[in-house]
């Protein structure tokens, strides 16, 4: 931008929380609580990208309701609480592709088991924690997503900044322009989910990571279908590994049977694939279909669809969670656990913790220090005891590849609960996803079906379900930080891999006649899902927020 732009106003908070996703709320509503016990004000401000809150929430789900719990111990008197379908069927499958081996539930080690578990949309269970977090005096800023980071001259934390409004394409303030907002707090929560745009930047500026392993992630797809009645059977919780991924690339699916004769469909590709022909698209609309799959959905309507990465790492990946103004909570600290497909219970406890840490310190008269009984805590807490005993399933799987990677997994999650330890220590993961995708001259490309339409489809008609909508003109919000080594590395060596891994179509190569291959970003298209943050073989693109409120419209995600 080359005009010189106005100051910013700025509004002061005790609290600025970004993202209101389960670990955002969660410490909102925790902070609030503690406040009322100890007769003090604390302000509390949450800000969402998502036109409203739930609008950007993609997750399975199955919620281990402890979290919810620990946060509203009297939840289930709530008539409204979303919590509608308690899991009553739990199956596991190893896929191959005309059959399927059901895994024996007693094979199963204790802690994947989903008994008392509830299949929910988390869209909703956000929507529902947003009206009690209100009730008790949060301020939401729905539609306000968080550009910058706002540091003092000492490189504390101090808030964040609101985007700017009304930029033009260009990058020049246009007719409706207006300067973004400074909002400034004694502590900065950053609940941003996986990878998080304002926590890598933190996560780089106070090296959180060092002597960490790095973070893993995997992609997930989900659509949500309404099935002819005969097929619904609400609580039937499904979960599959192996076809049609080959036995080298880590992933699976989930099919979870909601109320309303909906149906939860979604697959996971872990993000260390190395073939850059790999579509994980086309491997989910292959996915569904498999015999023991297909049935499901004939007769049946697709009503929403959506991406977004989730981390992988676990334990060994989780950075520092604390830096000085401020800390990471959710997913944006990596705090999912692998095996059982599951973050929003630890989103929500990590919230608790974080807010009991902020609270102390705001009791105590403190403000812009580093929240360390956060960090000194987590690992004793549920958190870590729940991510600790799967430490090694992700980087066994990474290793020996599916079939005995799980089996070392299963063998390893026993030994943990049965002598509370593993033969093989705490393994590493290595390499970070970006670095794993090896050039396109060791593969062939996959050739995938064309979509039928009834069960089986393409990317932008199913980017169409997902309500996603950014103002057109606006700097394009995925920025490449060299525009030459897109075509030189990502097209010439790896084959435009960006075309393929990205779940809603927004890159494309385009041929010119005369001038060669063009790259193309379809940025209105981009459901917010990071993989092209997390998986460029060069890292050569930045997602940055669009402005507030761009982005998909999920119902009930
Ligand atoms: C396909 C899939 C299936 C899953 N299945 C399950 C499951 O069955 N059970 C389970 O427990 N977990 C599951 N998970 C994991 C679970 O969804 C996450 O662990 C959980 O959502 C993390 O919560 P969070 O609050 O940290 O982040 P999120 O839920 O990602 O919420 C972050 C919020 O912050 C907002 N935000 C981000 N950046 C900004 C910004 N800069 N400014 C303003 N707002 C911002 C986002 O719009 C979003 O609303 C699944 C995840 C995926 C992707
Ligand atoms: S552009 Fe990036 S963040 Fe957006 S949908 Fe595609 S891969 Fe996901």
């Amino acid at each position: 931008m080359t005009t010189e732009l106005p100051e910013r106003e700025s509004m002061e908070f005790d609290v600025v929380i970004v993202g209101a996703g389960p670990a955002g709320l969660a410490a909102a509503i925790r902070i609030k609580q503690r406040a009322a016990q100890t007769g003090q004000d604390i302000s509390v401000l949450v800000l969402e990208k998502g036109s409203e809150v739930g609008a950007h929430i993609l997750s399975g789900a199955v919620v281990d309701p402890s979290g919810i719990s620990a946060l509203l111990p009297d939840w289930r008197d709530d008539p409204d609480n979303p919590f509608k379908t308690p899991v009553t069927d739990d199956r596991f499958f190893f896929l191959f592709k005309s059959f399927g081996i059901r895994l024996p539930n007693a094979l199963m080690p204790p802690l994947m088991s989903n008994h008392g578990a509830y299949a929910v949309s988390l869209g909703n269970v956000c929507r529902w924690l947003a009206e009690k977090a209100e009730a008790l005096g949060v301020e939401i800023y729905p539609g306000f997503a968080a550009a910058e980071v706002l540091y003092d001259d000492s490189g504390r934390v101090i808030g964040v900044a609101t985007g700017d409004m009304g930029v033009k394409k260009d990058g020049e303030p246009g007719p409706n322009y207006q300067r973004g907002m400074a909002l400034l707090a004694k502590y900065t929560l950053f609940a941003e989910g996986a990878r998080g745009s304002l926590s890598k930047k933190v996560i780089e500026r106070y090296r959180l990571d060092e002597g960490r392993e790095p973070q893993k992630f995997g992609l997930g797809i989900k659509e949500l279908w309404e099935v002819a009645p005969d097929k619904a059977k609400p609580g039937l919780v499904q979960h599959s590994f192996g076809w049609p991924l080959d036995g080298g690339t880590g992933g699976g699916s989930f099919l979870y049977h909601l109320e309303n004769n909906q149906v939860a469909v979604g697959f996971v590709v872990h993000l260390n694939y190395e073939n850059p022909y790999l579509s994980p698209f086309e491997e989910f609309q292959r996915f569904k279909t498999h015999p023991l799959i297909r049935g499901t959905f004939e007769g049946g309507k697709r009503i929403s669809y959506g991406a977004r990465a989730l981390t992988e790492g676990g334990w060994q990946s989780v950075p520092k969670l604390c830096f000085p103004g401020g800390a990471l909570v959710g997913c944006s600290a990596g705090f999912m656990n692998v095996p059982r497909i599951k973050g929003s219970h630890n989103a929500v406890h990590s919230g608790i913790l974080a807010a009991d840490s902020v609270a102390e310190a705001i009791a105590a008269g403190r403000s812009g220090d580093e929240l360390v009984s956060y960090e000194a805590g987590w690992q004793a807490s549920a958190i870590g005891k729940d991510l600790r005993r799967v430490r090694n399933v992700k980087p066994l799987w990474s290793r020996f590849g599916t079939l005995l990677g799980i089996a070392l997994g299963g063998l390893d999650m026993w030994l943990e609960t049965l002598v509370g330890r593993s033969p093989f220590g705490t393994l590493r993961h290595g390499k970070a996803d970006a670095d794993c995708l090896k050039p396109a001259r060791s593969f062939k490309p996959i050739d995938y079906q064309r979509p039928d339409g009834k069960l089986t489809f393409d990317r932008l008609s199913s980017v169409f379900l997902s309500g996603t909508a950014h103002e057109e003109n606006q700097p394009v919000h995925l920025r490449l930080l060299d525009p030459d080594l897109q075509k030189m590395s990502e097209l010439d060596v790896f084959a435009g891999p960006s075309t393929r891994y990205c779940p809603a179509g927004v890159y494309e190569w385009i041929n010119e006649p005369n001038t060669g291959p063009r790259y193309v970003i379809n940025a209105t298209n981009c459901v917010h899902c990071k993989t092209c943050d997390i998986k460029d073989p060069n890292q050569n693109i930045d997602w940055a927020v669009p402005e507030g409120a761009g982005g998909p419209n999920y119902p009930n995600m």
